[in-house]
């Protein structure tokens, strides 16, 4: 099968309709666009709902850590609390005087001895001399007047009980927690203080039980802010106040317990907190996860996600390149096909002597305009010439200037033309058609005798001619096709049927067949 076709039906090469390549390089771009689009904004997606996934889980973990913790100490002060308030009882109804030491101190050793929260239990006498304790041996001039607790008591008559900021042993050297009661004589005198101390290291080996990282803490503190105890123990820190933190100055005097967004004051960590007033004292328990240990998990899944989808789009890059590349190159072979297409197209449908179409460019026109004119309801029109005594002048000046004055005589036509649907073919040897689209006969017979008029203006000499100069004779044929049906041949031969009337009368002249018979001009 031949590559393309050089007669009037041709039709672009598969693959070579121009009008369409752009579109397939835009398609093909925004293929990959689209396809880019849609992964970045599911990853986009898939990462943003797991980072809130993640916070919602940090936020139940740190709150159940603080519901836990709380608890704890809750319970570790509430058996200390009903303890005191039931042995304080009895030593009261019996006297402080009247107390058997021996059989109480052993009570008290007891009791320290049931509950792992409780460091000792002392009974204090009004002026701070230590009288009874859960110590095997006390020693016999300790007095704690000057304790906070002691000092507290004997200034407040209230008898609840009061949990004070931690303090070093003075016999057993470890840090506590002191949680006192007052007594009262009868008469409602101060008659000294029950205390028990809790150990702060009962609270962190609790604390330590919880499988977190480094980076979290647990506190529990007054609700004044003075820190009792604190995972990770640092000593340094026991009995700082924690009254300037956000926790206590944003979020604890607005409600007793919930989660907050804050930096340490103490190590400058941003975390997120769980806090909790304790229900029966005036204690805060607090747990904090470090933001970054939180995020630690998804910022690991943004970074391998970053490399996957860098990698991917990469990869999508390199090949809408290698695409578009393809693409261009196969463009460019297109429009080398098409110029080259319509080129041979041109020189198939040109005369290369006089560079005027050819005889197949009319047979390829003419049944176009015929078809257009009866839609239109148009006129059309055909003028054929043919140079007189043309044998003559080549036998005269040879043939080389023949062709010359044929180019001469093509040149003059062409100057004639100025419709761009005019159309004028070399029809044969010395012959020339000129068609006319929308012309009448009058327009027809006007524009033969211009042609006829521009080549004897040309004046080329022929010696042989009765005028001594070149002239050329012209059938004219004009028809409306839209009301009398016709065909090229027909028209073909009605135009040659008046250029034989023009030659039989004389040369140098037009005629047009017509319905009416011949019509001739006044020459
Ligand atoms: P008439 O007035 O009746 O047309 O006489 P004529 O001599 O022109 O008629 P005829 O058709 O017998 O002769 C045509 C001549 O045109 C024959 C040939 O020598 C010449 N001819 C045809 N084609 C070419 C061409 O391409 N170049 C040249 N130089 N001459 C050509
Ligand atoms: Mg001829
Ligand atoms: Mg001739």
């Amino acid at each position: 099968m031949p590559l393309f076709r050089t007669r009037a039906t041709a039709r672009p090469i598969a693959g070579i309709d121009s009008a369409h390549r752009p579109d397939t390089l835009r398609l093909a771009l925004a293929f990959v666009l689209l396809v880019v689009a849609v992964i970045l904004s599911l990853e986009g997606w898939r990462l943003w709902r797991d980072y809130h996934r993640t916070y919602e889980l940090a936020q139940v973990t740190v709150s159940n850590l603080t519901r836990a913790t709380s608890q704890h100490a809750e319970d570790a002060i509430r058996e200390v609390d009903g303890l005191t308030a039931g042995i304080s009882e009895r030593l009261l109804g019996d006297g402080l005087a009247n107390m058997n030491v021996p059989r109480l101190q052993a009570l008290l050793k007891q009791q320290v001895g049931i509950m792992p929260q409780l460091s000792g239990l002392f009974v204090f006498g009004a002026d701070g001399r230590l009288l009874v304790s859960s110590l095997d041996h006390p020693r016999a001039d300790a007095n704690n007047a000057d304790r906070e607790y002691f000092i507290y008591h004997r200034d407040h008559p209230g008898l609840n009980l009061h949990v004070g900021p931690v303090i070093t042993g003075r016999q057993s050297g470890q840090l506590v927690i002191p949680i006192s009661r007052r007594m009262n004589n009868p008469d409602g005198s101060f008659a000294g203080v029950f205390l028990g101390t809790l150990s702060v290291s009962y609270f962190l080996n609790y604390y330590d039980g919880f499988k977190v990282d480094e980076h979290s803490v647990f506190a529990l503190a007054l609700s004044d802010g003075t820190l009792l105890a604190r995972r990770p123990f640092d000593m340094s820190l026991v009995g700082k106040s924690l009254a300037g933190s956000a926790l206590f100055r944003q979020y604890l005097p607005l409600a007793p317990e919930g989660l907050a967004e804050a930096r340490s004051v103490i190590d400058g960590t941003e975390r997120l907190y769980s806090y909790r007033t304790l229900t029966g004292y005036p204690l805060v328990v607090d747990a904090g996860l470090a933001r970054d240990s939180v995020l630690r998990p998804w910022y690991r899944d943004l970074a391998r996600t970053l490399i996957v989808l860098g990698g991917l789009l990469l990869g999508l890059a390199l090949l809408a390149r290698v695409l578009l590349r393809q693409l261009r190159a196969r463009q460019l072979i297109e429009d080398q096909l098409r110029d080259a297409h319509h080129a041979l197209q041109e020189m198939a449908l040109q005369d290369s002597l006089t560079g005027l179409g050819n005889r197949r460019r009319l047979d390829q026109r003419l049944p176009e305009e015929i078809a257009r004119a009866q839609r239109t309801g148009e006129a059309l029109a055909l003028v054929m010439l043919d140079i007189d005594h043309f044998k003559r002048f080549n036998d005269c000046y040879g043939h080389p200037a023949g062709d010359a004055c044929l180019r001469q005589v093509a040149e003059a036509i062409k100057g004639v033309l100025k419709r761009p649907s005019d159309l004028a073919v070399r029809y044969g040897g010395e012959e020339i058609t000129v068609l006319l689209p929308g012309t009448d006969a009058a327009g027809a017979c006007q524009m033969a005798e211009d042609i006829l008029q521009a080549i004897r203006d040309l004046r080329i000499e022929h010696r042989e001619h009765p005028e001594g100069y070149v002239t050329a004779s012209a059938g004219v044929h004009a028809c409306v096709p839209a009301q009398a049906p016709c065909s090229a041949a027909s028209l073909l031969k009605a135009a040659d049927a008046a250029l034989y009337l023009a030659k039989h009368s004389g040369r140098d002249r037009w005629r047009m067949a017509g319905i009416d018979g011949l019509f001739s001009p006044a020459r």
